[in-house]
């Protein structure tokens, strides 16, 4: 997870920066930083926290310069500490460089160890930082092509963007798991994880940084290359049911309406009897709109949400989650009393949310809960970025749909097919452009394990 956004050759390079990670808090709400160049120096301000707590007018004056990059970050790798926040500055032999990462390197310890019994001495856990060691260890002369030659030992999923005084370079793997965009503003070229951002700062989108693409932008304008050995490649399947924010663009085309497509295909798949839909909001807000619309129920609000607090599952301590489930939200007694109610949201991770909620409603006086989610089930854990727990942690590893269903004591539970989820992001028609990661569903990693490890080995090693 984490969002990353950069702006090159602009007067208010790092106010605009402070917007587009506004934009991107979604991303990840843990530590917040930006760091920029006026072409001599780099400045830099990082913190624990959210972007519009973090930054005042004050401190953004203090982060100077032409171009600037900034990251939301939400912990995958690494613990949740300051040290750990990004961008990642170092000064070394060539100069400061700056580097802002969403994603998780696979072979990172690996790579580590072997730095480490070399000398290196790393200042945080986060794996960015291997990157960032094997810049400095490059025997290339310019930093695009020491960046390059560190990547080519990196696996796993990144999208990034390095800033030095000279120049900002984006770069997304060449499976393109995570996803990564190019704008412009007038005479500045921006790069986001995300095009809601640009739509804040009214930057035009012009196209998604390709899987394997580098962009290197400098004074001399913008080039691109593709340096690495061409795969198929697999975008996470993942960004279009949760993580990305509806009103992007994801892969040419908004998030909204692909989720209001999972929402429809899903009450084609999975219709029942009931006198209402209702989300789990915000992440089922979209596709119970389309689950309305294709079964002619009608749609309310039956839980009501206080936007006062962040999304509860991005707090990393249990304790903290399992209590968010009330502080965020409630059911409306008017609404739901004597109620057959088709509950939807976009997946299930350990059913403890859907579990809280369902008793809620049950306590309002809801007569029926179908509860309906807009995914298959979630059965194995993701090692590109997102964070889904190892399978001791994913009910649906487990448990059959029926076990789960007792469990939540929902009357009906079902999943979206993992054919119905790829028709709607076709647009009905079965076909798309793209191929998707989809592990967390399938199992079927696109990378082969470091050392050939099996899964099981996986989940212990990512944890080490
Ligand atoms: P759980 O209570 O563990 O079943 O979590 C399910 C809720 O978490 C759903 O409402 C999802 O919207 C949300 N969710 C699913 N996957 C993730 C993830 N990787 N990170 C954060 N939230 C998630």
């Amino acid at each position: 997870m984490c969002g990353i956004f950069g702006i090159f050759n602009h007067r208010e390079a790092s106010n605009l920066v402070y917007l587009g990670l506004h934009a991107l808090q979604h991303r990840g709400q843990e530590s917040a930083g930006i760091v920029s160049t006026d072409g001599a120096t780099m400045y830099m301000r990082r913190e624990m926290g959210l972007v519009s707590d973090i930054f005042d007018e004050e401190g953004l004056q203090e982060v100077k310069g032409h171009a600037a990059i900034g990251h939301v970050r939400y912990s995958t790798a690494g613990s949740s500490s300051l040290k750990n926040a990004q961008p990642f500055v170092v000064e070394y032999s060539k100069g400061a460089l700056a580097i802002a990462h969403n994603g998780n390197l696979t072979n990172a310890k690996i790579v580590r160890d072997e730095l480490q019994n070399y000398g290196s001495i790393f200042q945080s856990t986060m794996d960015t930082e291997v990157i960032v060691h094997l810049i400095a260890l490059s025997h290339e002369n310019l930093t695009l092509d020491r960046l390059i030659s560190a990547l080519r030992r990196i696996e796993g999923s990144y999208s990034l963007l390095l800033l030095t005084d000279k120049e900002m370079i984006a770069v997304r793997d060449p499976y393109g798991f995570r996803p990564l965009v190019l704008g412009k503003l007038k005479d500045s070229y921006a790069v986001s994880s995300e095009t809601c951002a640009f739509d804040l700062i009214e930057a035009d989108y012009l196209r998604e940084v390709e899987p394997g693409e580098v962009i290197h932008i400098s004074k001399d304008g913008i080039r691109s290359y593709s340096p690495f050995k061409k795969v198929e490649p697999r975008r996470c399947i993942f960004e279009y049911i949760y993580f990305a924010r509806p009103d992007s663009q994801v892969y040419g085309r908004t998030v909204y309406g692909v989720r209001k497509a999972f929402g429809r295909e899903l009450a084609r798949e999975r219709g029942v009897e009931a006198d209402m839909v209702i989300p789990i909001p915000d992440s089922g807000i979209s596709a119970a709109i389309g689950y309305s619309q294709a079964s002619g129920i009608p749609f309310e609000m039956g839980l009501m949400r206080n936007h006062y607090i962040g999304r509860t599952f991005i707090e990393p301590k249990e304790s903290i989650r399992h209590f968010g489930v009330k502080l965020k939200l409630n059911a409306d007694h008017e609404t739901v009393r004597g109620k057959r109610i088709v509950v939807v949201d976009d997946s299930i991770v350990r059913a403890t949310t859907g579990r809280k909620i369902i008793t809620m409603l049950r306590q309002r006086g809801a007569k029926e809960i179908h509860f309906r989610v807009t995914s298959p089930p979630t059965r194995f854990p993701c090692f590109y970025g997102i964070d889904t727990p190892s399978r001791s942690e994913l009910i649906a590893s487990s448990h059959e749909i029926e076990e789960i269903n007792k469990y939540m004591t929902s009357d009906t539970l079902e999943y979206l097919t993992i054919d119905g989820l790829k028709r709607a992001i076709g647009n009905g028609s079965g076909s798309f452009h793209y191929s998707f990661c989809d592990a967390c569903f399938s199992g079927d990693y696109p990378l082969r394990f470091p050392w050939g490890m099996e899964l099981e080995q996986m989940e212990l090693f990512v944890k080490r």
